[in-house]
């Protein structure tokens, strides 16, 4: 199939959307056993971009089979880390020298603008990868003085932290590149083999990291990629028995259904999970440089970012002012394709998403909703929808409390910060939260009160590899990023002599 869209696209992407429908198993594209396709289609357009395989049952047990195999002839795993490490640098240098590549199949496949795709998809990609490869030489255990032993002298004992074995890797659809990566490189950098299963919706770019790493010299068969619907090809490989670690990042409900199945499997299991985030906005701000921030806390990528600040409480006295300049804002930008850089707002990444956040806005609507729109959605095929503000949607309208994942921010007036916390804290997830004011003090006594896995002052959404990130309540379990990213990679194992 060839791209039928109107923006000049690198050659070798053209390729890689031409080529036939295949699994990524053993070090090379295959067709497998499973005879259904899917479409994958052009957020901007709606025309079809190309097609992958729906992967069955069979094609999962081959996948995980070959990282098995790998994991345990030791062929990666036994490699000294240095090499590992650099493995691993050669292939952040390779999504350098295919930067731009990345990023426009980043935007083909998911719809969002092309600065953006530039900056997640293929350079904070690459710095990702430099920052857990240098996770790979940091793997320590402890050695532990013992009580017990009645001749303590004659006694050693200490950990070692060893790859846990063949790893899910299950990604959704916002951030294809860099989520796939979330997955992928700790679970190598830590001398695992793993099987990514990337959402069916943003299949393309898990294919290509695959294609990449193996040119980077990933031996064969320790990283793998099935593609398919969740519930066959998804459902699959976490309850396959072969399967010893699962690192999850998607909706809470999904999350939750494969917890139980991690459990009755006993296989550890990592959830990064959704968000409705909310931001305090205090009277002492700063509107106008507030109102730019939180364009962009809320209305990046099209407001389809877990950490999104989607709940915006703000102090009575700068209510109106704020509103204001966040509604010039969104009516002010341009809407259109991602590849055109004129434009700030851009198309969902499917019909299907396009028409459940049509719904919630809809349903606020029909309940009395105040709602100020942006920017008009342009008469296409492609699937927009307006940036919109809600202003005090009551808890009777779902997206009150609900995660939009779209271009949807509520905005509450509050008379006291007690209010802002509690009202923040009022609900079941806890991703994000940001604090907006001047006052030091008060900013620092807030962070401490609000239920969120990671809270920012005077920004929001800014993630980074050394900062652990994840979610309280049901935003999730366990943390990735950080220095001890990679022991949720490993198994301890304690070792005693008697001497
Ligand atoms: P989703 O839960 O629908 O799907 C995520 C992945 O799970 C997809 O690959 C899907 O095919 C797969 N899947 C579905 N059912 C499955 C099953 N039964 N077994 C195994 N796999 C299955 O989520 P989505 O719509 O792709 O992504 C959006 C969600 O992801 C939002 O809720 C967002 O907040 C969340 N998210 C969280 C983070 C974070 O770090 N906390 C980051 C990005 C996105």
């Amino acid at each position: 199939m060839a791209y039928q869209g109107n923006f000049p696209i690198e050659a070798k992407l053209k390729t890689f959307l031409a080529l036939d429908p295949a699994l990524f198993i053993d070090g090379r594209r295959i067709a497998g056993d499973a005879s259904a396709r899917l479409p994958v289609y052009d957020p901007a357009t709606g025309l079809e971009l190309t097609q992958i395989i729906d992967a069955d049952a069979s094609d999962v047990d081959r996948a995980v089979r070959s990282a098995h195999a790998a994991f345990e002839d030791g062929r990666w795993r036994n490699l000294r880390p240095t090499d590992r490490e650099r493995i691993l640098l050669r292939l952040a240098e390779l999504i350098d020298e295919n930067a731009e590549a990345l990023a426009q199949l980043e935007t083909l496949d998911q719809g969002k603008s092309i600065h953006m795709s530039r900056i997640f998809a293929s350079g904070a990609s690459a710095q990702w990868t430099r920052y857990i490869a240098g996770l790979t030489t940091k793997i320590t255990g402890r050695t532990m003085e013992l009580s017990l032993p009645p001749s303590p002298a004659n006694w050693t004992a200490y950990t070692r932290r060893e790859p846990i074995g063949v790893v899910a890797g299950i990604a959704p659809w916002n951030f294809p590149m860099m989520i796939a990566l979330w997955k992928v490189i700790p679970a190598l950098a830590a001398g695992c083999s793993i099987v990514l299963k990337p959402s069916e919706v943003t299949p393309l770019a898990g294919l290509w990291l695959a294609e990449l790493a193996t040119e980077a010299g990933i031996p064969d068969g320790v990283f793998n990629v099935v593609t398919g619907v969740g519930s066959v090809s998804g459902s699959a490989l976490v309850s396959h028995p072969l399967v010893r670690k699962i690192t999850f990042t998607g909706s809470t409900a999904t999350g939750k259904a494969i917890g139980r199945v991690a459990m009755d499997n006993l296989v550890p299991v990592s959830l990064e999970l959704g968000g409705k985030n909310p931001a305090l906005v205090l009277k002492d701000v700063d509107v106008e440089a507030v109102a730019s921030g939180l364009v962009i806390a809320g209305f990046f990528n099209q407001g389809q970012v877990c950490a999104a600040a989607s709940r915006l409480y703000v102090e009575a006295p700068v209510y109106d002012a704020v509103v204001g300049a966040l509604e010039a804002a969104i009516k002010g930008m341009s809407i259109g394709a991602g590849l055109d850089p004129t434009t700030q707002v851009n198309p969902l990444v499917s019909k299907a998403h396009q028409d459940k956040v049509s719904r919630y806005v809809a349903d606020a609507r029909a309940k009395g909703a105040d709602i100020l729109e942006g920017v008009a959605a342009p008469d296409s095929e492609g699937y927009y929808v307006s940036p919109s503000l809600i202003l005090n949607p009551s808890n009777d309208m779902d997206l009150a409390r609900q995660e939009v994942f779209g271009p949807v921010v509520n905005v509450t007036k509050i008379d006291s910060v007690e209010e802002g916390i509690a009202l923040a804290n009022d609900i079941e997830l806890g991703l994000t939260a940001s604090v907006w004011t001047q006052n030091l003090s008060q900013a620092m006594n807030i962070t401490r009160c609000l239920d969120a896995g990671t809270v920012w002052v005077n920004s929001h959404n800014f993630i980074d590899p050394n900062m652990p990130f994840g979610g309280m309540k049901q935003s999730g379990l366990g943390r990735d990023f950080g220095v001890d990213w990679l022991d949720a990679f490993t198994e301890v194992k304690s070792v005693c002599i008697s001497h």
